[in-house]
């Protein structure tokens, strides 16, 4: 028994049958049509706006048919791992709604804490498991330890390029270890010498295999004709292997994942052939792009501060915004539906992979934004208070110091024109906008500037502020009634229709009047409703502003 030697040889020390692998993750106990479907980062510390956005796809997948969603750490490659890089991930997540069902749920330094009946969830924890089934290859003759150095791979290569391979690689006779007699394998392996197990690949490059990719449909590739490494030198297996182990144990049914996994799905359903495992079914999501110079090209982690996740909560978009945009890049229907549909929970929507589009997600930071103000305009102006200060916390601490200084007096501000609006303003398009927008309000942020609407001299301006008289008693209709009365008494029109009847008659419109009214009191010549904004500024506060803005001209 040859092979057997040969196993032994490679691996020496007690591994857990496959059988009874498979026997202790059972298939999974779901309703017909549940699909189980997995998010399987590397903990990198870094999230991708287009790993959330696949996130978010296996999430709506199995939320669509009550399946479970799990989280798989792929921590194979120990040099990329940041440490706290898997809680930072859970933590971003979260924030943005991606809530696995199973996997890892938490980890500081000594310890992780997983949920489900499948784990070990995180890939380093899994060592055992994968050479039980690496070790089931050799037996079977369907894997090979090979020797070869980095330096001979190199050759290898260069050879193949002189002889016009049809492909380079690890392949057919070019292959120096695949034949290795068995005895020579144990001699090296016995001497301590370094090797990788490869695959025994047995595609044939004239040969072609379809399969169905649930976003793109039918698909032909060339068979894979590599002998692919699937454990390296450490006996850490390569993402393909750990894929194929991981992802048949898991009892996945559907690989939602990146578009750049696509070319490997030859290699993966020979992978699971070889192992005796029904494959799973496959989508790959496109890679999200961004236009540039009228063409596209991938968002890039290294040039665009957006391709971060982090970065959208740092500027302070709502995660819910950010969800509802993912929504539209996945669905072109989506926004119709959202318009017929504005309350109902998102995973409500008709979501099917297969109307996904194939050829690339155009990240567009204009239409984020617009839906973004969409989603705060809907936000009572307590629960946007209450979402801006938690932001502010984090990222402004300076504005945060000042809102803990006046307490509620945000939700006032933010109710204006929100609260009861038939129409709320759509014109906060993130939290870090709320500084800017209310600063007005604070004495401690106001910049006083009288900014008076063009053909209104100071004089007049001056005139206007020293004859106006605030009362915090007044209703709407008695507030503007004053404004006017004082507007005619100054020589200004009562209507802008009366003043363009005869302009040469007055020295402006009622309008203007109030223009100078706002700019004395908030610094800007456009806010929302100047009534409400001096309500909620108190009569004492409204009539110090006039002061001051009569000062400032007088000096
Ligand atoms: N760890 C792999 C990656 O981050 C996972 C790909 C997959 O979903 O299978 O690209």
């Amino acid at each position: 028994m040859p092979k057997a030697k040969l196993a032994a040889a490679l691996f020496p020390n007690p591994l857990p049958a496959p059988e009874d692998l498979e026997t202790r993750y059972p298939s999974r106990n779901l309703p017909e049509g549940a699909r189980v479907t997995r998010f399987a980062p590397s903990p990198t510390g870094f999230l991708h706006i287009g790993s959330l956005y696949t996130a978010f796809v296996n999430q709506l997948t199995v939320r669509a048919t009550g399946g479970v969603f799990f989280l798989r750490i792929e921590d194979t490659d120990k040099k990329r791992e940041v440490e706290g890089g898997v809680q930072s991930l859970l933590e971003s997540l979260a924030a943005f709604g991606i809530v696995p069902d199973e996997g890892t749920v938490r980890t500081d330094v000594s310890h992780t804490e997983e949920q489900g009946a499948y784990g070990p969830y995180t890939q380093s924890a899994r060592r055992d498991i994968y050479q039980a089934f690496a070790k089931a290859l050799v037996l079977q003759g369907l894997a090979y330890p090979c020797f070869c150095t980095e330096d001979e791979l190199s050759t290898l290569r260069d050879e193949q390029g002189q002889a016009g391979a049809i492909q380079k690689g690890y392949w057919g006779k070019w292959a120096r270890c695949r034949d290795l007699p068995v005895d020579e394998a144990i001699q090296h392996v016995q001497s301590g010498e370094p090797w990788v197990l490869r695959l025994r690949s047995n595609g044939n490059a004239e040969k072609r295999v379809p399969f169905t990719d649930e976003v793109r449909g039918k698909i032909e590739m060339p068979e894979n004709i590599l002998d692919a490494v699937i454990l390296k030198t450490d006996g850490v297996p390569t993402y393909h292997f750990a894929h194929a182990v991981d992802d048949h144990l898991m009892r996945t049914t559907h690989v939602i994942r990146s578009e750049e996994w696509l070319a490997s799905v030859p290699l993966h359903l020979e992978l699971f052939r070889a192992c005796g495992f029904k494959p799973p079914k496959y989508a790959h999501i496109s890679a999200m792009m961004k236009s540039e110079d009228g063409g596209k090209r991938k968002l890039s982690k290294r040039k665009d501060p957006e391709a971060a996740v982090s970065w959208f909560a740092r500027q302070g978009y709502p995660a819910d915004a950010v969800l509802e945009y993912l929504m539209c890049l996945i669905s072109s229907q989506f926004e119709d539906w959202r318009k017929a549909n504005p309350a109902v929970p998102r995973e409500s929507f008709p979501f099917t992979l297969k109307k996904m589009s194939a050829s690339g997600a155009l990240f567009d930071l204009v239409k984020l934004t617009d839906v973004s103000k969409g989603v705060i305009a809907a936000m009572s102006g307590t629960v946007l208070a209450g979402q801006a200060t938690v932001w502010a916390r984090e990222f402004d601490p300076q504005l945060a110091d000042i809102l803990a200084a006046h307490d509620g007096y945000l939700a006032q501000i933010l109710a204006i024109d929100r609260d009861g609006a038939k129409k709320p303003r759509k014109d906060i398009s993130r939290y870090g906008e709320v500084r800017e927008y209310v600063s007005y309000f604070f004495d401690e942020l106001f910049k006083s500037e009288l900014p008076l609407p063009d053909e209104m001299t100071q004089e007049n301006a001056a005139a206007i502020l020293d004859a106006y008289e605030y009362s915090a008693g007044d209703d709407k209709d008695a507030w503007f009634a004053r404004i006017r009365e004082l507007a005619v008494r100054l020589g200004f029109a009562a209507s802008p229709k009366e003043y363009k009847e005869n302009p040469g008659a007055f020295k402006g419109h009622v309008g203007d009047v109030s223009a100078v009214i706002r700019a004395a009191v908030t610094g800007r010549p456009n806010t929302p409703d100047l009534w409400a904004i001096c309500r909620v500024f108190g009569e004492e506060r409204v009539r110090g502003r006039l002061r001051n803005a009569i000062d400032r001209i007088k000096k």
